[in-house]
């Protein structure tokens, strides 16, 4: 079923042969039509679950079978569970001399657990390994566990392959996968370069990530206006300090402080049409209208001419 069946990281893999032993709860569940083996999914006899059915759902024909799978399980009175607790053959790897401890163990899919479902350890009392959450994680594909190979994931504590680790702030500290993937990310850092550290000491900008401790190192500022990480490529300069360049308007005055962009609700019109920022702006009364000025312009000769020209008038 492995070997012909539906696509997945561990078809044809030999180490799918601990599901099956004497004292196994585990069945294979599967579907054909004609000679060709369309669907398959473990289910547990013991608790009367099933754990993740094949195919995956990447296409609408594998849709159908997974879909159909399903059904067949459910449909026996399986309802969705996991492997906790259950007992997996004992079988040495073909590469482990007489006193390694390096056995075969396929990926063991999640099911509808939690993701401490997925360890194994050996059990006392049987030749097996048994799932549950404790022991090495058995979410590998290279198709073994090597219980002599083990170290201690720094962060979360979990025992792992240490085959399996990765190492994070330079070198610091060694981790399992699970919390590489989920807890640390490579960002930019100190002059330009790489680093892994924590997602929370980083700011996501586009598709990049950068150390916080660097930010300005890198051109990297908040926006003042939303509050976001952005290049400052991205920004303007404006009275607020960097705004992202969608929220800002072109002075044809500079700003007090220098500036040429503010804020767009930072601006006011001039009555000869010139954008200024607000703060600059100064409205007088003149033949009962309000005329908004520069602050710096020659407001009494504005004045005496229109004046001039309504006596004139
Ligand atoms: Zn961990």
């Amino acid at each position: 079923m492995y070997k012909d069946g539906p696509d997945s990281c561990m078809q044809g893999e030999n180490c799918v042969e601990v599901y099956a032993h004497e004292k196994s709860v585990l069945r294979l569940a599967y579907l054909t039509q004609g000679n060709e083996i369309h669907a398959r999914c473990i289910v547990r006899d013991d608790e009367m679950e099933w754990i993740r059915c094949y195919p995956n759902t990447n296409s609408t024909e594998t849709q159908r079978w997974h879909t159909a799978m399903e059904a067949a399980v459910e449909g026996a009175g399986y309802t969705h569970g996991n492997f906790d607790g259950v007992h997996l053959d004992k079988v040495r790897h073909p590469d482990a001399g007489r006193h390694d401890n390096k056995w075969m163990m396929p990926y063991l899919d999640n099911g509808s657990g939690r993701r401490c479902d997925t360890y194994v350890q050996e059990s006392s009392d049987w030749n097996t390994l048994i799932v549950g959450s404790d022991g090495l994680e058995a979410q590998q594909q290279d198709g073994y566990v090597d219980f002599d190979n083990q170290a201690t994931c720094d962060e979360c504590g979990d025992r792992m392959d240490e085959d399996n680790s990765c190492y994070v702030d330079g070198g610091e500290m060694s981790v399992c996968e699970h919390c590489y993937q989920n807890v640390f990310v490579t960002a930019i850092g100190r002059r330009g370069h790489e680093t892994t550290v924590r997602n929370s000491d980083a700011v996501e900008v586009g598709d990049q990530w950068y150390h916080t401790e660097y930010l300005s190192d890198n051109d990297i500022y908040a926006c003042e206006d939303d509050g976001e990480y952005y290049h400052v490529d991205d920004l303007c300069s404006t009275s607020r300090g960097y705004v992202h360049t969608d929220r800002v308007t072109a002075l044809d005055e500079e700003d007090s402080d220098g500036n040429t962009y503010a804020h767009d609700n930072d601006i006011a019109t001039t009555h000869d049409g010139r954008t200024i920022h607000e703060s600059a702006a100064v409205t007088e009364t003149i033949n009962g209208v309000d005329v908004v000025f520069h602050k710096d312009d020659d407001i009494a000769a504005y004045k005496a001419e229109h004046n001039e020209e309504k006596e004139e008038a």
